[in-house]
């Protein structure tokens, strides 16, 4: 929901970032209101994925110019937990699989990690036992998925939905869900989008990094962004995803936007 007088949650400026000496991002602008959910598309290889890790501060990505000011804090500054902590939230393209630690203790340590920076006190295993069951009906969760080590053998919907459980146990104030939508089956994709849309609220913000305009009819942005070459190169509202699907992203610039 776009609300002129809300406060600004994240402010991207002229954003330069590296991989491997080869920069990847290319003076980046992106400002993102609370209360609204931004969709960024953009074909294979335009840098959207090396976006999301560039802010949740993956450390192959050197960034080498322009600022990111997440709730009037110099997020670059911030170690990657200290981020997570402050409340971004990245769901990955590619889940991690983590052997021999279970879902459930996983999420609890995530859990208190996040109460603990906030001077709050830890929450009993009890406790965080009803709280993960509550939490896991929003993604329709069987709660035997707590009890397996973390996506491990997860199909890769099941690894999408227990992404989203995390972001509904943590609520972040940002959340960035790259390709959240993609290898799910139609029900798999509704019951994501309804996870994502129960937890946005008028004071966090939503950024969906997608390919595909279908899961803009369930998650429906504010704004819509084309990146190509490591810019965002057009912004518009929803109506602009279903001018890409239909029109693909070469008329926008087309020396650009075509890798
Ligand atoms: P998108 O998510 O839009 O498909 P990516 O951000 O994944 O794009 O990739 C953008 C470009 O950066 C690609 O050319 C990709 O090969 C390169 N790239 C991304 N991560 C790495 C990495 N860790 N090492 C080398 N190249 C990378
Ligand atoms: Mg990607």
């Amino acid at each position: 929901m776009i609300n002129e007088n809300a406060k600004t949650i994240l402010s991207v400026r002229n954003l330069h970032a590296s991989v491997e000496g080869t920069e990847i991002l290319k003076g980046l602008n992106f400002e993102v209101k609370a209360g609204e959910i931004h969709a960024i598309m953009g074909l294979n290889g335009s840098g959207k994925s090396t976006f999301s890790k560039v802010l949740a501060g993956h450390p192959d990505y050197t960034v080498t110019a322009g600022e990111v000011i997440f709730q009037g804090q110099d997020l670059l500054a911030l170690e990657p937990h200290e981020r997570a902590n402050s409340g971004v939230f990245l769901a990955f393209q590619y889940p991690l699989e983590i052997p021999g630690v279970s879902n459930r203790d996983f999420l609890r340590v995530a859990y208190n990690a996040h109460r603990k920076a906030r001077d709050e006190e830890e929450i009993d295993v009890f406790d965080f036992d009803d709280l993960i069951e509550e939490r896991s009906e929003i993604v329709k969760m069987d709660v035997s998925f707590l009890d397996r080590s973390v996506n491990e053998g997860f199909s890769g919907g099941e690894k999408k939905r227990n992404e989203i459980l995390q972001m509904a146990l943590l609520q972040p104030d940002l959340a960035i869900l790259d390709e959240t939508d993609s290898g799910l089956d139609i029900d798999a994709l509704k019951t994501v989008s309804s996870g994502v849309n129960q937890l946005s609220t008028p004071d966090n913000a939503t950024v969906l990094i997608t390919h595909y305009q279908r899961l803009l009819n369930y998650i429906v942005p504010d704004y819509v962004h084309v990146m190509a070459q490591g810019r965002i190169v057009k912004t518009g509202g929803k109506e602009l995803a279903l001018e890409l699907e239909s029109r693909g992203y070469d008329w926008i610039v087309p020396e650009e936007a075509v890798v």
